[in-house]
């Protein structure tokens, strides 16, 4: 049945029953009216007293029926219209109903199955309902969660700023809030959040509640930190790099500024020698070793200062809030120790020294920087000065660094323009005072400086590379100038020319070739050819060493350690090696009437070479003393300003042609040397 018919039924059988009822009073009162009429010609006109009041009650009471009837009527319309609208209110009623039911179940699933972490919180913060992305986050089913404070899960850090949006939102001063923020789950895993609270109302009950949303950025934020981290520090010591390290420069630099009590110093430190390891042990023990070499840095350091890897086995350091420099050099000192004691790398046992560069902020300095480029130039004074040490900058070194490059500058143009020339010194033999042989020095015709000594020169040209350009030309040249003396017979058949090989040239992959090339062209018989290399040279790669001057051998030429004495003295390697001879270096000559010691080191390094049947030459002999010394020691050769300075291609022919000299004076001696 539809809602409503029963009323309209109801009302038509009422409709229906009034009609009937007033169609049997009609149908009476004509009855009656006729009976009446036919009664009253029988009967006299007294009835007709009775009847009218009969009729007049009648056409009373059909009145009174017709107007029910109207009434009826009326209300049955009324009530169809209530029906109608009845019925139309329900169906929608229905409707809203179902939308209702269906928007209720929708926004549950979009809150249950939400990617994000969803929360309904009361404004006192107690967890009324959680989704389960967040039930998986904290870590917790929803019935361990509800009704904890969902502050319990925040970070201490983050707990004001939690607070802060909640009561920012809560006062209706912002719709919602979103921040990054971190909470802590149930294994005390921190989790970067980004979370997001705003609003709702809850009418029926007249109450307020939060909506958390909260979506994890753990992995993103963890990815941007590590390279954020990668961009600043050494991947492989994990150390500030160069980039992160001038930025706290800078960052000293203008607090220095600001107050000049802020007093710092950068230091810049280098490993010396610390190729031979990668050589010798390879790169992984290096990168090993500069690992530990990064740890015993940080542990001589105080919190506020920063040691970073620049590259290399270079690093730097920032020393801050320094009250006097006294403290700098504590700490300088406390390195050089903590780097004495031997690493332990691979089993290997490894001993390495340290030069230091020091400079101290100053308000002179203009730019941080410029501390940097300081302590730089003061780590390259150190290593010039013997390594193992540190030196403090000063303004000379700066100009000095500013000369060097410049003359690094005219020594490329030098190359390029071949502005070099070529001295022989003769060297004697100490016996019979006749020639045999020469060194060859090399010296560099500056345009404006003039005659430029190889000391001034070599050490830079050694140090960019273009020692390889020189060195091939002194080669050849004092090759092609013997080969010219021989077939112009200056000289005795058997007198030898002496070369200086640098480390890196000794070093270079294709020396052996350009050695047997330059024999070659220039026709010098390798067995009046003799090469003077350093015992750094040989020291730094002894097994490779020895494989080029085996070969070196192999062909006749002769070999000879040059200033002997003054590198590391490591006798234990000689015999290795295809020598000729030994060098004895000129300080040791000079200062052998000073004192005992440099006798006794000169007697030992005779005595060593006898041993191995090497020839001794000693170097700057300036007097007759010193030759008669020598004499006595039984070294064979010498070289000094006594018998001559190193002099030009004429001049050695003018004055040493016929193998004969007049050797000077001892006043005359004086004089040359004093020239
Ligand atoms: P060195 O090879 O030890 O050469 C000997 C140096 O001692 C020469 O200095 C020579 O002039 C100097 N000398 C010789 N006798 C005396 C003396 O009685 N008293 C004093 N005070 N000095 C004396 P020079 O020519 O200035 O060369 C210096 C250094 O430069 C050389 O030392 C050598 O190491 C290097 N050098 C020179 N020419 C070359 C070259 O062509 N190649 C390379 N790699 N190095 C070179
Ligand atoms: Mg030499
Ligand atoms: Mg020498």
């Amino acid at each position: 049945m539809q809602p409503g018919q029963f009323y309209f039924d109801q009302d038509t059988k009422m409709f229906t029953k009034e009609q009937i009822w007033q169609g049997l009073i009609y149908i009476s009162g004509t009855i009656i009216f006729s009976l009446t009429l036919a009664f009253s010609y029988t009967y006299s006109s007294s009835i007709l007293l009775i009847c009218i009041p009969l009729f007049v009650f009648g056409f009373l009471v059909h009145k009174l029926l017709k107007r029910t009837a109207a009434i009826s009527r009326d209300r049955l319309d009324q009530t169809n219209r209530h029906v109608e609208e009845l019925t139309h209110y329900i169906d929608e009623q229905k409707r809203v109903g179902k939308i209702l039911e269906k928007s209720e179940e929708q926004f549950r699933n979009a809150f249950d199955y939400a990617a994000v972490g969803m929360a309904l919180v009361c404004t006192s913060g107690e967890v009324l309902k959680i989704n389960r992305a967040l039930s998986k986050l904290l870590g917790s089913i929803e019935s361990e969660i509800i009704t904890n404070n969902f502050s319990d899960y925040i970070l201490n850090g983050d707990i004001n700023l939690f607070n802060q949006n909640l009561a920012i939102v809560l006062s209706g001063e912002a719709k919602y809030r979103q921040t990054e923020i971190t909470i802590v789950n149930r294994d005390q895993r921190q989790l970067c959040m980004i979370w997001n609270v705003s609003l709702v109302n809850d009418e029926l009950n007249n109450s307020s509640h939060f909506i958390f949303q909260l979506q994890d950025i753990t992995d993103r934020k963890e990815a941007e930190e590590q390279l954020s981290h990668g961009a600043l520090h050494d991947s492989l010591t994990n150390l500030p790099n160069r980039a992160l390290f001038l930025d706290r420069l800078e960052l000293a630099f203008k607090r220095a500024k600001r107050h000049f009590k802020d007093n710092f110093a950068v230091l810049y430190l280098d490993f010396d020698r610390f190729k031979l390891v990668n050589d010798s042990y390879g790169h992984l023990v290096g990168d090993k070793l500069l690992v530990e070499i990064g740890t015993r840095l940080n542990s001589c350091l105080r919190s506020c200062d920063t040691v970073a890897r620049l590259g290399g086995d270079e690093f730097s350091m920032l020393v801050e809030d320094i009250s006097n420099f006294d403290q700098v050099i504590k700490i300088v000192t406390r390195i050089q120790e903590e780097m004495s004691t031997p690493f332990i790398v691979e089993g290997k046992e490894l001993t390495l020294t340290l030069s230091i560069g020091i400079a101290e902020w100053s308000k002179e300095y203009t730019q941080p920087e410029f501390l940097l480029r300081d302590a730089d130039t003061a780590l390259y004074q150190a290593k010039r000065l013997g390594r193992n040490r540190y030196e403090i900058f000063d303004v000379k070194m700066h100009e000095q660094a500013q000369s060097l490059l410049q003359i690094e500058t005219d020594l490329r143009s030098a190359v390029k323009n071949n502005e070099f020339l070529l001295n022989y010194q003769p060297i004697l033999d100490l016996s019979d005072k006749s020639l045999s042989g020469f060194e060859a020095l090399v010296r560099w015709q500056h345009p404006e400086k003039g005659l430029v000594s190889p000391m001034d020169f070599i050490p830079v040209a050694e140090e960019t590379g273009l020692i390889l350009e020189i060195g091939e030309w002194v080669l050849r040249e004092a090759c092609g100038q013997l080969t010219s003396w021989r077939n112009e017979n200056k000289f005795g058949e058997d007198i030898w020319m002496s070369v200086n090989v640098s480390p890196k040239q000794f070093s270079q992959s294709n020396f052996i070739e350009m050695v047997d090339d330059i024999v070659i062209q220039t026709g010098i018989s390798p067995e009046c050819l003799k090469l003077e290399l350093t015992e750094t040279a040989m020291i730094e790669n002894i097994d490779y060493a020895q494989g080029v001057m085996n070969q070196l051998f192999e062909r006749g030429i002769m070999l000879s350690i040059d200033d002997f004495g003054t590198g590391y003295s490591s006798l234990s390697y000689i015999h290795k090696l295809p020598l000729s001879s030994l060098k004895i270096d000129r300080s040791f000559v000079n200062q052998m009437g000073a004192g005992k010691e440099n006798l006794e080191i000169i007697k030992t390094i005779v005595a060593l070479a006898k041993s191995l049947n090497l020839k001794i030459i000693a170097e700057g002999i300036e007097t007759k003393g010193q030759i008669d010394e020598l004499l006595k020691l039984a070294c064979e050769f010498g070289q000094g300003y006594y018998f001559a300075k190193p002099l030009s291609k004429e001049d050695v022919v003018k004055q040493f042609s016929d193998s004969t000299c007049e050797f000077p004076t001892e006043t005359s001696e004086l004089k040359t040397i004093a020239a």
